[in-house]
């Protein structure tokens, strides 16, 4: 759909990926795969990252990375827009 509307796709975020089991830390996986034919990462999508389901992100309605910059969400959220701006700078998009 943005390919047809001209417009381009860094790539996406694949939300919800996964839950850290409260009981012993381990990845739950929340969601069974979605079929490879309704897939955006069949597509050739680059996946950014893949963010946990986690009370932490929405705690209290504060951005994780400025409650907890230091917990596992915020460093993905970081990651997420580290890769953002590497990718806008190969394209010679970079803001700074
Ligand atoms: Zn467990």
């Amino acid at each position: 759909m943005f390919e047809q509307a001209g417009v381009p796709v860094l790539g996406a975020v694949e939300n919800m990926a996964w839950l850290k089991c409260p009981d012993c830390g381990h990845r739950l996986t929340l969601f069974p795969p979605v079929r490879a034919d309704r897939s955006i990462w069949s597509l050739g999508v680059h996946r950014l990252v893949a963010m946990p389901f986690s009370p932490e992100i929405a705690a209290d309605g504060m951005p994780v990375v400025a409650r907890n910059a230091k917990s596992a969400e915020a460093e993905l959220f970081s990651e997420l827009a580290a890769e953002v701006m590497a990718i806008l700078g190969r394209l010679g998009l970079n803001p700074n």
